[in-house]
């Protein structure tokens, strides 16, 4: 059997080599096989279980932190941006965010409940499943640092509710239960009666100020070594500038490659691994990858 064959409800339903870099904040990739935006759990539920086991799966929140290869993706992928979009208030200091909010959705909700530490999770333009997945943080806050529970669905349908000390959380890195994805978590706050969404502004303009926000990118490149930043090696290696086709270091922060316009994903690759090298060169630390490389070479 063709292990992209799909039963018919669903091929009708499914975006067939869809283009990944409409769906990446870099604007590159090649197309996914099956792309598909699915209406809620349950029809994700049965989706996942009737695809033949063989078919790879993959789900995506904003692309934000994803450089797809030119060749694309080959099985499916799982678009999840505004389904997942539960956002409530289930106490006094606990929320439960489903997995496609956009982070920046949650951090606004959340000042208007008074609830904070979460003004963080504005500076992330994912959802909150790219933030479980990455850890991601900002501003001195990270995601694990509120996550009580997540509930799952694994790669036959099921549902699970795990618990935040299932998981071994660090620096932009998470790891945990095998071939499962995150439907949404369970988070904490603390009681911030005079959070305002002035405190967003502040934080906003602040970053704006030093990274090339506006410009294609997925954010920092590298995660930062142990007591140093990836952006200073880089810069002191010479790098700001540096360019591989349509692919450039900003002058403005070292830790962001942005693209022109007319970059492909290979540009992007060839100028990670060139920084990589001569930084190693320079100062003798290798620079590993913040962002996450997926998909086929073209
Ligand atoms: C301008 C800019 C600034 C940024 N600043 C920051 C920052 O300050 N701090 C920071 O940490 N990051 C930052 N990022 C990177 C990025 O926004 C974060 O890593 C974010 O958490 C990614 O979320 P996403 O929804 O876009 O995930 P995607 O890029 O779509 O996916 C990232 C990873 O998460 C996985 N994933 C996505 N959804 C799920 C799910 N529901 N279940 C399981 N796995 C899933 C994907 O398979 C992939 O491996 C920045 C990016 C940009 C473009």
């Amino acid at each position: 059997m063709n292990a992209l064959a799909l039963p018919p409800d669903f091929e009708s339903r499914v975006l067939r080599n869809e283009p990944m870099a409409k769906h990446t904040s870099w604007h590159v990739g090649g197309p996914a096989d099956v792309f598909f935006t699915p209406q809620d759990e349950r029809d994700t539920a049965q989706f996942l279980s009737q695809l033949d086991p063989a078919m790879s799966i993959m789900w995506i929140g904003l692309g934000s932190n994803l450089l797809v290869r030119d060749g694309g993706i080959r099985g499916a992928v799982i678009d999840t941006h505004g389904v997942f979009d539960q956002l409530e208030r289930i106490n006094d200091n606990e929320v439960w965010c489903g997995s496609g909010v956009a982070c920046a959705k949650l951090a606004k909700q959340c000042i208007k409940w008074g609830l904070g530490p979460a003004e963080f999770f504005a500076g992330i333009p994912g959802t909150l499943g790219g933030a479980l997945a990455m850890n991601a943080g900002a501003f001195g806050g990270e995601t694990w640092n509120h996550v009580l529970s997540v509930a799952t669905l694994d790669r036959a349908g099921h549902r699970h509710e795990r618990s935040a000390s299932e998981y071994t959380v660090g620096y932009r890195h998470l790891s945990g239960p095998a071939n499962e994805w995150f439907l949404g978590a369970r988070l904490r706050f603390e009681l911030k009666p005079d959070v305002s969404s002035e405190d967003i502004r502040v934080l906003l303009a602040r970053r704006k100020a030093t990274q090339p926000i506006g410009e294609w990118s997925c954010g920092s490149v590298f995660t930062n070594p142990p007591g140093d930043h990836a952006a200073r090696l880089i810069e002191s290696s010479g790098l700001k500038g540096t360019r591989v086709g349509g692919a450039r270091v900003s002058e403005m922060h070292a830790n962001f490659i942005v693209n022109d316009g007319s970059a492909s994903a290979a540009d992007i690759e060839e100028l990670i691994r060139y920084v990589q090298h001569v930084v190693e060169q320079k100062h003798g630390v290798k620079l590993h990858t913040e962002v996450r490389i997926v998909g086929e070479a073209k």
